[in-house]
């Protein structure tokens, strides 16, 4: 099966490899410490920032709940940017480490726009933090954070960001974003396997959690604990070695392509106008990640029946979607190793076909109309 999901994405063979080699005991060796160390300086100065990054063992959603968890203690108000679900999911995680989440609530189908962000803040502005989502993958929408970001740090707020769907496939630089706690995953843009959470944590955030008047109530969950790894030469638990291994080579690869971005940015535009030429409808309105395109369910198909045929006659897995999407729309992933002109042009292919075959009228090739715009 041709993974084109929005995460997990496709793997390459050095990645694959990395994690197959003979290793040693990470709670024990020197050795390690340092690869760790280096590795997650390196993810620093992808990201365009000096703060302090760490891998922890654990999919994703563990950096979002660490984040949560770390910085929230009971009373704390927490502002929750929602225009998608990730957005909205962020309110869970802070109700659950018994702050109070106030959503700031806009319209799903575009980016959280700047000016209504500071007109909400000119009203109402005592929080903790808040949460903010740079590509929330449902719908695809991608949020501004170099813009959002600085906006809430003018009023003293810490900003939690969920870029696990974002970052190396969408430029990100987190100085100039002015990022507390960045959350990233393995298994998006990077691809690597699923597994491995990226944190990157500023002097800010480091000094809250440092300065809690209440003890953080989660181990595995609680950021502080890896705060001096290096000095202490010890982890909380013993560190995925195979897989920080393998998230090192796909680090190394996102290190060796400088236009990363640019082409997530250029195959993108290419499959958006090849699915509007094709008579297919997009999700959003504006705010188009690089790393996924949402297009709705024609009326009088179902996710199931495309979904289903492009896995049986084409061998090729797009998603749906759960939630308040759940049946509505489907998402091609073109990120990380997807992000290839190949897999994309023959996913449109199968597309056009499938969508064909269920009595949708496509209105033009999409392979062609996809492969003339990213050779123009
Ligand atoms: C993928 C993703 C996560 C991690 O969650 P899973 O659904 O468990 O993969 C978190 N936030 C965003 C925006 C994601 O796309």
């Amino acid at each position: 099966m041709k993974l084109m999901t929005p995460g997990p994405t496709q793997v390459r063979e050095n990645v694959r490899l990395a994690r197959a080699k003979v290793t040693g005991n990470p709670d024990l060796e020197a050795e390690f410490y340092d690869f760790y160390r280096d590795t997650c300086r390196l993810l620093s100065k992808i990201l365009h920032t000096e703060n302090e990054s760490f891998i922890l063992g654990g999919e994703g959603i563990l950096g979002l709940e660490a984040a949560c968890a770390s910085l929230t203690e009971p009373g704390d108000r927490v502002l929750v940017l929602d225009n998608g679900i990730f957005g909205k999911g962020f309110a869970d995680f802070v109700t659950m480490y018994g702050g109070e989440a106030v959503l700031f609530t806009t319209d799903y189908h575009r980016p959280m726009d700047p000016a209504a962000l500071k007109a909400f803040l000119e009203q109402d502005h005592n929080f903790k933090y808040a949460t903010v989502v740079h590509c929330d993958t449902p719908s695809g929408v991608i949020n501004d954070v170099h813009a959002l970001c600085p906006i809430l740090k003018q009023y003293g707020i810490l900003t939690v960001v969920d870029s696990v769907a974002g970052m190396f496939g969408e430029s990100l630089d987190v100085e100039r974003a002015q990022i507390d706690i960045l959350c990233g995953g393995s298994q998006k843009a990077l691809s690597a396997p699923a597994g491995l959470t990226l944190l990157t944590v500023s002097n800010d955030a480091k000094h809250a959690i440092n300065n809690r008047k209440t003890p953080v109530r989660a181990f595995y969950a609680n950021i502080k604990t890896f705060f001096t790894y290096y000095e202490d030469q010890w982890f909380p638990y013993t560190m995925p070695i195979s897989d920080i291994v393998g998230l090192r080579q796909a680090l190394d690869n996102v290190a060796a392509e400088p236009d990363i971005v640019s082409r997530h940015a250029c195959i993108a535009a290419a499959v958006r106008k090849a699915l509007t030429a094709a008579g297919v409808k997009l999700y959003l309105d504006a705010g188009y990640s690089n790393n996924v395109t949402v297009i709705l369910v024609p009326d009088g198909l179902t996710d199931h029946a495309i979904l289903d045929t492009m896995k049986r006659d084409y061998g090729i897995l797009i998603a749906g979607c759960f939630d308040v999407l759940a049946g509505k729309v489907l998402r091609i992933g073109h990120m990380g190793e997807n992000a290839n002109v190949p897999d994309v042009a023959e996913t449109l292919d199968a597309l056009g076909r499938t969508l064909s075959s269920l009595g949708f009228n496509v209105q033009a090739d999409m392979k062609s109309v996809f492969l003339d715009a990213v050779r123009a």
